[in-house]
């Protein structure tokens, strides 16, 4: 199976994908998660996207599919995978496409501006694993320390409060446009996003079984 999770910044994709991908025993590809590790790294990609993440800007498509391509063409993703933050604008949709790739189900992870908003400003993510906690709605079991790894969570430099704005506003301008074409194609499947975790898990599994 082969599973796209849309929705804003900060919707859940990453906290559901890590949850589902376990159930569906099928990797999870984040491009945000390889961008920032090619950075930490110091990779000459890493730091051409450097600028534009930090401004709240979408990378260029031409580095973020050259990225998908490589991935996608590993072993462990021929059974089935789960893209968290890929397809964001509509030519990276059409170049999955045009390299052959079919996608089963698009599951949009829908929530509120307002929410969003809340959601980024508490987020921490460990500096070791990424794995992402909220300060109020998912705290780790001892403050500040992550609960898989023991690593250090700190706040993303995007997801302080100026940057959240112009992500928003890159999400409605160039990413929502995906809704239409996966719902001309009969793929989208919408599930509200607001509410417990484990309620979330369960309709996007039934979405996806569906
Ligand atoms: P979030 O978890 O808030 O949805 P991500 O970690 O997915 O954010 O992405 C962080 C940043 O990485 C984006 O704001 C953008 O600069 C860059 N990025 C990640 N995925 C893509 C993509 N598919 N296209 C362009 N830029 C991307
Ligand atoms: P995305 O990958 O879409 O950017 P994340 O999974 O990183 O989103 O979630 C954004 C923030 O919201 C994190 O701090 C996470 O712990 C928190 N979060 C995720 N799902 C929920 C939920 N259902 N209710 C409240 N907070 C949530
Ligand atoms: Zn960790």
């Amino acid at each position: 199976m082969n599973i796209i999770l849309l929705g804003a910044p900060g919707a859940g994709k990453g906290t559901q994908a890590a949850i589902i991908c376990k159930r569906l025993q099928i990797p999870t590809i984040s491009t945000g998660n390889i961008i920032r590790a090619a950075l930490k790294s110091g990779t000459e990609m890493g730091l051409k996207a450097k600028s534009y993440m930090d401004a709240g800007r979408l990378v260029p498509d031409e580095v973020v599919i050259g990225i998908i391509k490589e991935r996608l063409s590993d072993d462990d993703c021929q059974g089935g995978f789960i893209l968290d933050g890929f397809p964001r604008t509509i030519p990276q949709a059409e170049a999955l496409d045009s390299m052959g790739i079919i996608i089963d189900k698009v599951i949009d992870i829908d929530v509120s501006d307002a929410e969003i908003i809340s959601r980024l400003s508490g987020r921490r993510v460990c500096e070791s694993c990424s794995d992402t906690y909220h300060v109020k709605y998912n705290p780790p079991v001892i403050e500040n320390k992550c609960d898989k790894c023991n690593g250090t969570l700190v706040q993303r430099r995007d997801d302080h409060p100026n940057t959240v704005k112009d992500r928003l506003q890159v999400y409605h301008e160039q990413t929502e446009p995906l809704k239409g074409y996966y719902s001309k194609q009969g793929k989208l499947f919408v599930v509200k996003g607001e509410g417990d975790i484990d309620e979330i898990t369960r309709l996007t599994l039934t979405a996806i079984e569906a």
